[in-house]
């Protein structure tokens, strides 16, 4: 077993460290103060790859292994987990469209999504179905050559701002079969966006509910065939989730390294913080649960590329767990700072905030248990 990283991995990790010094830290806080959505650093971003990491060659993307926009999205979320977040679920529906998209679809957004031009946003909340995403209920009806939707989308981000939707919605029976994903040009009639949702944190990046009134799209937007829309929204949270436990431990190294900074330079009692053993021994912990989340979040990486049975619990359990203990490590990394901490000089209280809401979304970290109990004890599955 060898956990070294290659030489073009460790390039790539630069690049992104380097743009994420230039292009993210300096804007950060004004981003999440003034809630700016940076669309065109979205636009620099692809221009690097990073919008079509894990995406495939033939839209333009760089067809990546998963471990390696980790590594991407790792560095930017060290200055800034809200805007690398966003940038982990345009990666994520881009990589759905030019998995599953018709030919046409493929062509129209492939290109543009891939280059950062055209951003999308993924849409499975509903305001009736949130941990049970399965009970959805936008209709899409086929109507000759069209599909029409109807219904509602919650909390979908980057609405309002994005060009494209990936879509779930009802076109059969109840449950997961009767789901189909479709690709929706963001601006069709009869969408509209609801108010802009008031956030903890993740502010750079906009919430908003979404409803479809007879929305007509034409059918080779579909996504694969009817029913497969859950399969795919599920096989895209797989790698969802460990994109966003992955901007855990991005913001987790963030205040890692500035509580390491800040004990060398504050003093009290005479002596440098670095001389208390209670801090000391918080800061081994924040670096030792990194590590350990960063090695979890790297293993699930490498089962769903190698397309591991178990690759979904091996996620699930990743997300589970570098969300809570990089969340404890962001906090730890606050009371390191004492007062400074609390205050929006330092960037310890938006990692905070920031990173508060991975514990909640692509599946709560409660779904996170629920998924790998599942396995383990209905399905027997033999996980070690
Ligand atoms: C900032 C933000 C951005 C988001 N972006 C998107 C997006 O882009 N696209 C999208 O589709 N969705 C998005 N979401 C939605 C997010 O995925 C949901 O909020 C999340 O899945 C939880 O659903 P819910 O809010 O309806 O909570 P509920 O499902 O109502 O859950 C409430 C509580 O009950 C618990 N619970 C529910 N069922 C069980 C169970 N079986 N066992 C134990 N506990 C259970 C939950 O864990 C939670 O603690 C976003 C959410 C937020 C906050």
């Amino acid at each position: 077993m060898d956990f070294r990283l290659s030489d073009e991995q460790q390039a790539f990790a630069q690049a992104a460290r380097d743009f994420a010094a230039g292009e993210l830290e300096p804007h950060a806080a004004r981003w999440d103060a003034e809630g700016i959505f940076p669309r065109s650093t979205f636009t620099r971003a692809g221009q690097l790859g990073f919008c079509a990491i894990y995406a495939p060659e033939s839209i333009g993307g760089l067809g990546l292994p998963r471990l390696d926009a980790t590594l991407v999205f790792e560095e930017m979320a060290a200055v800034d987990p809200s805007t690398a977040a966003f940038l982990t679920i345009h990666n994520m529906a881009t990589w759905m469209i030019g998995s599953w998209g018709s030919d046409t679809v493929r062509e129209n957004w492939g290109p543009a999504l891939a280059s950062g031009e055209k951003l999308a946003s993924y849409c499975l909340t509903e305001p009736g179905s949130g941990s049970d995403a399965a009970s959805l209920s936008t209709r899409a009806e086929k109507r000759g050559a069209a599909y029409v939707l109807n219904g509602s989308k919650a909390f979908i981000s980057g609405a309002g701002d994005t060009d494209v939707l990936v879509v779930m919605a009802r076109t059969g029976d109840a449950g997961p079969k009767g789901v189909s994903a479709f690709v929706v040009p963001a601006d069709t009639a009869g969408i509209s966006y609801g108010r802009k949702e008031q956030k903890m944190g993740w502010n750079s990046q906009s919430t908003r509910p979404i409803s479809f009134e007879n929305v007509e799209i034409p059918a080779d937007c579909l996504l694969g065939r009817e029913g497969d829309g859950f399969k795919f929204a599920m096989q895209g949270l797989d790698g969802g989730r460990i994109n966003i436990a992955t901007c855990s431990v991005g913001a987790a190294q963030g205040a890692y390294e500035a509580a390491r900074r800040y004990m060398g330079e504050r003093k009290q009692f005479g002596q440098t913080l670095a001389g208390f053993q209670a801090l000391q021994f918080k800061l081994v912990d924040m670096l030792t649960h990194i590590v350990a989340s960063r090695q979890m979040v790297r293993l699930a990486a490498a089962k769903l590329d190698a397309k591991d049975p178990d690759a979904s619990s091996y996620c699930a359990m990743a997300k589970r767990l570098a969300t809570d203990l990089c969340f404890q490590a962001c906090l730890d990394g606050q009371q390191i700072h004492g007062g400074y901490g609390y205050l929006k000089d330092y960037p310890l209280e938006r990692l905070v905030r920031d990173t508060r809401v991975h514990q909640i979304l692509e599946g709560t970290n409660e779904i996170m248990r629920v998924i790998v109990a599942r396995q383990i004890l209905e399905k027997g599955a033999d996980i070690r």
